[in-house]
């Protein structure tokens, strides 16, 4: 594989949440050890890459090599397949009771949770930047889908029933406007869902913190307002049985859009978690075990149902068959 070529940090950047400029530093490495400085914004607790690459630098960067500096892959084996679907399952689970026709998964990666979807009867499509899977997803999984980032896409206004984004938010440079955008694709009464780490969660050792190519990190609280600030309500926050993922439901209503206040107390916590969350404390947690038990007893399990499996085809027909009566892939 040709060394992966990251674009410079050479863009400072206000609070995205805020607009204040009242930071302090709370990690000066990437979990791979490149230099990356990490701020926490002392007046709102959202916590940023400051500075970080153009947003111009990080749109090509998703387009072209993320998906290979971020998983050592540019095309998606039967092992992240399987997986993507035991993933997009639960998802859909997740998501049945809100009862949508339409539906857009922003940052679709691969697209198993729209196909899935799409399976329930559920008129869902997805929103990948990067052509890999995207055209993975168009290809193999015949999935409608559109290869662009937020502010190039070409949604109906107030066309959607849902919006999803998995794991997408962290990686966009202005997260706010993104927001905005997105609540102006949903219907009146239409809900967003969004699944981002929880950076008050200390499910991960603090040298491996922070990742190149998150360039935001929430709590349940920043993630809550910032949906308000773009003028969504909050209707529910969730996290993993773990705490290491929030999501948050929000609903389109008003419109109006509510700036953040009263969260001095929550970026005094959130700054006293990352900076207590210390390389011992981690290791002499429990939490190290459970995590790579958890991993195993995954991988286990998907080599189980791997060996059933000789392409795609096999994997599909396999896939169909989740969320019906026994499903199998809870072994
Ligand atoms: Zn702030």
């Amino acid at each position: 594989m040709s060394p992966v070529v990251r674009p410079a940090a050479r863009e400072e950047t206000a609070c995205n949440l805020c607009g204040r400029r009242d930071e302090v530093v709370v990690g000066t490495r990437d979990r791979d050890g490149h230099p990356l400085r990490t701020v926490l914004c002392r007046a709102c607790g959202l916590v940023w890459t400051n500075p970080r690459p153009t947003a111009a630098d990080m749109n090509a960067y998703y387009e072209t090599t993320y998906r290979a500096d971020y998983k050592g892959q540019s095309a998606p084996p039967l092992r992240k397949i399987v997986r993507g679907f035991v993933g997009a399952a639960d998802r859909r689970a997740m998501l049945r009771p809100f009862g949508a026709r339409t539906m857009l998964d922003v940052g679709c990666g691969a697209g198993e949770l729209v196909y899935l979807m799409r399976r329930a009867g559920v008129d869902a499509s997805g929103l990948e930047p990067g052509r890999d899977f995207a055209g993975f997803a168009r290809d193999v999984l015949r999935i409608p889908i559109q290869v662009a980032a937020v502010d190039a896409a070409s949604v109906a206004p107030a066309s959607q029933d849902l919006v999803t984004m998995f794991h997408a938010l962290e990686h966009v440079p202005d997260p706010r406007v993104v927001l905005t955008t997105v609540r102006g694709w949903l219907k009146r009464g239409g809900r967003l869902v969004i699944e981002v780490p929880n950076i008050a969660a200390r499910v991960q050792a603090p040298s491996h913190q922070y990742h190149y190519a998150h360039l935001y990190h929430f709590t349940g609280s920043t993630l809550a307002a910032l949906g308000e600030a773009a003028g969504v309500r909050l209707v529910d926050t969730r996290y993993t049985d773990d705490r290491g993922n929030v999501i948050c439901v929000f609903q389109r209503g008003d419109d109006e859009q509510r700036p953040p206040a009263g969260l001095e107390a929550e970026a005094e916590r959130t700054l006293a978690a990352l900076t207590s969350h210390t390389v011992l404390r981690h290791y002499l947690s429990p939490v190290p075990l459970t995590r790579t038990l958890g991993r195993l007893r995954r991988r286990l399990a998907e080599n189980r149902l791997l060996r059933r499996f000789n392409s795609v085809d096999d994997v599909l027909r396999w896939a169909d068959s989740l969320g019906t009566a026994n499903p199998e892939h809870r072994t």
